[in-house]
């Protein structure tokens, strides 16, 4: 155990300091400075001695090192190349890292996990992400199709609420259908600004996905059933009828909506944000049967 942990404001600035780092806010660098947040977020992941973890942007390391502590071994992508000698000093002294220096975007995760990740019993995600491509970074690992088992990750608060968020509020969305299709989602807590330098100007939120082994729905085409969510979101206060009818306008006419709306018993006047993901399954599978 370390004398005193990387993540407080005074070895961050000391780091920064001595290797005169500036902070790009087009990576979405806000570093965290309170160990204890640091150490709640990892108490809500299931991880022991025997995991691995990835975890993407390790910045000057301080999530890394607490994530080494508390697992077998730790793999984390970092895009910002002036801080490969940073991390090189500052988790000198933890033999259970790898930094990968790549966009994670770009990174291709099974090969990663196959490489570095081998006598592990279990993989989950889990980062400060930089928040100016949150949903792409989760988006991407969730389409990948990996053996991560869950991902606990910080971001802004609004977009965790919408991420998680249940029919008939106002944060449900095309977002909260295309995470829960392949994950339980839940809001772990929300975060002050004041444990991060530089401070970001939103209130941040610890969101917990957890991998479902199949899709809580049948759908005959995924491809279409996002689509039909996207369609019925376009303009949020207009009905799921005319939402469908203009994003569809050139492929059906508008008596056969009316007849695909009619089999499924649900009613068109409806808007998108009452809509079940059951029902937009049902709603998908009457296109798709079409
Ligand atoms: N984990 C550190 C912490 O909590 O203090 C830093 C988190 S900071 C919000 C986001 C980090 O992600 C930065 O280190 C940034 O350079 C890195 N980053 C930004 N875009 C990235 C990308 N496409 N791939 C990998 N890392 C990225």
């Amino acid at each position: 155990m370390p004398k005193e942990f990387i993540a407080t404001p005074r070895r961050t600035k000391e780091v920064l300091k001595k290797y005169g780092f500036s902070f790009k806010k087009s990576l979405g660098q806000n570093f965290i400075i309170d160990a204890n947040i640091l150490q709640n977020i990892i108490a809500n992941v299931n991880i022991t001695s025997s995991s691995g973890v990835i975890e993407i942007g390790p910045g000057i390391g301080s999530l890394t090192e607490q994530l080494a502590l508390h697992s077998k071994k730790v793999l984390a992508f970092e895009i910002d190349q002036r801080l490969l000698p940073i991390l090189d000093d500052t988790l000198a002294a933890y033999d259970n890292i790898q930094i990968i220096h790549e966009d994670v975007l770009k990174a291709d995760l099974n090969e990663a996990i196959q490489l570095h990740l081998t006598d592990v019993t279990d993989v989950h995600l889990v980062a400060n992400l930089p928040y100016y491509i949150t949903t792409p970074i989760l988006m991407s690992v969730l389409q990948q199709q990996t053996e991560i088992q869950s991902m606990t990750v910080m971001l802004q608060k609004e977009v965790a609420e919408r991420m998680a968020a249940v029919p008939n509020t106002k944060a449900y969305g095309s977002l909260s259908i295309a995470v829960q299709y392949y994950t339980e989602a839940s809001v772990v807590m929300d975060v002050p600004r004041t444990v991060f330098m530089p401070q970001p100007n939103v209130v941040s939120s610890v969101l917990k996905l957890e991998k479902r082994a199949t899709p809580p729905v049948d759908v005959v085409n995924e491809e279409q059933f996002f689509s039909i969510v996207q369609a019925c979101f376009v303009h949020r206060r207009k009905t799921i009828r005319n939402n469908l009818l203009n994003y569809f306008k050139e492929q059906y006419e508008k008596e056969e909506i009316k007849q695909i709306l009619d089999t499924t018993g649900i009613d068109g006047i409806r808007r998108g944000e009452s809509l079940t993901m059951d029902e937009f399954a049902k709603l998908a599978n009457a296109f798709a049967s079409q």
